[in-house]
C-alpha cells in the first residue's frame, strides 16, 4: 500500500440548490487538512482526491451514502418539553448537545408544539447531495506518529 498522505484543501461545499453550506475560502481560515485512508473526510471526496496534487482543481458530487448518510427517520423523534428545562425559548433550527449513550450528540429542533419538541439527531448534511469546489494546496507523506494516530499533526 503506498504511503499515505496528508492533503490539505480549499474547498466550497454547495447545495443542490447552490446554496453555500460552508467553504475554507473565508478569511481566517486555513485550508483543510486530511490524512488519507483514516476516515477524517467523507469518502465520496477523499476517493475524488486520490491521485490529486498540489494545484489540480476539481468539483466533486457526492451522493448522500458517500457524504453524511441517508436520513434514518428513526432519529427524527418527539421529547416531552420538560426535557428543555431551563430553556426560555424553543424554536425550529436552534441546536442542543444531547447526552445520549453513545457520547454527547447535536440535535436539532424541527418542530415545537405544546407538550413536545420534535428533534433530529441525524447530521445537519445526512441525505444531502453535495457538490464540492477543490483545489489541493498541498501535500506530503504522513509522519509514522500521524498514521498511528489517525490525524493530522
Ligand atoms: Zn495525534
Amino acid at each position: 500500500m503506498a504511503q499515505p498522505r496528508v492533503v490539505s484543501i480549499h474547498y466550497t461545499l454547495t447545495n443542490d440548490q447552490g446554496e453555500e453550506l460552508d467553504s475554507s475560502r473565508v478569511e481566517g481560515r486555513e485550508p483543510l487538512s486530511y490524512l488519507e485512508g483514516a476516515q477524517n473526510i467523507i469518502s465520496g471526496l477523499e476517493s475524488a482526491l486520490n491521485e490529486k496534487s498540489s494545484g489540480d482543481q476539481l468539483k466533486v458530487t457526492v451522493a448522500p451514502a458517500d457524504g453524511y448518510g441517508e436520513v434514518n427517520e428513526e432519529l427524527i423523534q418527539p421529547v416531552p418539553r420538560t426535557a428543555f428545562e431551563g430553556v426560555e425559548t424553543i424554536e425550529p433550527g436552534m441546536q442542543f448537545q444531547a447526552q445520549t449513550p453513545g457520547g454527547p450528540q447535536i440535535v436539532r429542533v424541527v418542530e415545537v408544539a405544546d407538550e413536545t419538541v420534535t428533534i433530529d439527531a441525524n447530521h445537519p448534511l445526512a441525505g444531502q447531495t453535495l457538490h464540492f469546489d477543490v483545489e489541493v494546496v498541498e501535500t506530503r507523506d504522513a509522519t509514522d506518529e500521524e498514521q498511528e494516530h489517525g490525524h493530522v499533526h
